[in-house]
């Protein structure tokens, strides 16, 4: 999905919406793809992964807990919670199954609005808006630092009742949210826009079990993108005023696992929380 041609900045690719994908830049975005061995990355995308594989060797097995543990919890939240509303903040390039997969599979009437501001993501938004007949989803273009643009969006607001419980998923998002980004103070904006009766599920990067992981951070960092990991007490602190459901906070893996598999990763080879949290 790129358009070329003869271009002053050689890296600006501009595809048929107009987004500029920047592509002599590395992208979270792209560079988790790469992780997760899709093709929607670039050279430089691969290059600062294979950086950050280099500090932490694990970072494959990483993306796809990650990407289990979310699975895992908007299954749960369908099926033994009744939710029938996502929002889905930093929703990444399309990887099956995407969310509203996982939830419409439980049931077919779930609505669910997808949310990123990299233009790689807007540019693959088509393959998001697969909804069943009886359900919804949409796509916004914009910011987690802007929570009112998400929150007013028309397609959210077409597609959400913000009147009934919903689930606000940000899954391995907030570690590029550095502390001068405030992400306290935007998970609380968030939240406090939802009815009593909604979840929080949040995964999020750590160096608590390996000190590597800060290098893979580094990796990031040296080639302008922001990450900062936090610990599990910081981790914690997201999910200030709202209930964590069992089993709380662990290591991705370890939360309602649903095969043995994953089970004999050790937490040194995850670096990741998990969690899902119920507001009061
Ligand atoms: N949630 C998906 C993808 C995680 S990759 C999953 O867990 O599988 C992180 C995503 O967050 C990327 O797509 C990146 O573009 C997006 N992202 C990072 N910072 C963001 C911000 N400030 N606003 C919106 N999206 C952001």
């Amino acid at each position: 999905c790129k358009g070329a041609g003869a271009m002053a900045d050689p890296g600006a690719d501009t595809d048929r919406v107009g987004a500029t994908l920047r592509t002599d830049r590395p992208h979270a975005a792209r560079m988790y793809d790469y992780y997760l061995g899709g093709k929607d990355n670039f050279p430089a995308d691969r290059e600062a992964a294979e950086q950050a594989i280099a500090a932490f060797p694990n970072a494959r097995v990483t993306a796809r807990v990650n990407r289990a543990f979310m699975t895992r919890a908007t299954r749960h939240l369908a099926a033994d919670a009744g939710i029938r509303q996502f929002l889905d903040i930093g929703t990444g390039i399309p990887t099956s199954p995407n969310l509203h997969e996982v939830a419409q599979a439980v049931a077919p009437d779930t609505r669910v609005v997808y949310a990123d501001n990299d233009p790689i993501v807007l540019t693959h938004a088509r393959a998001l808006l697969t909804s069943t007949p009886q359900g919804r989803t949409a796509y916004v273009d914009a910011d987690l630092r802007d929570p009112a643009a998400i929150l007013d969006s028309p397609e959210l607001q077409k597609t959400l009742d913000l009147s009934r419980p919903l689930a606000l998923s940000l899954v391995a998002i907030f570690h590029f949210l550095p502390d001068e980004d405030d992400p306290y103070g935007i998970v609380r904006r968030l939240v406090d826009a939802l009815p009593s009766g909604s979840y929080l599920v949040l995964t999020h990067g750590t160096a608590d079990f390996d000190p590597g992981a800060e290098e893979f951070a580094a990796a990031y960092r040296q080639r302008g993108v922001p990450f900062q990991l936090r610990s599990r007490a910081e981790v914690e602190r997201l999910f200030d005023g709202l209930e964590l459901v069992d089993p709380g906070l662990l290591v991705a893996h370890r939360w309602r696992p649903d095969d043995d598999d994953s089970m004999s990763l050790l937490d040194a080879q995850v670096g990741l929380y998990g969690g899902v949290a119920r507001k009061p």
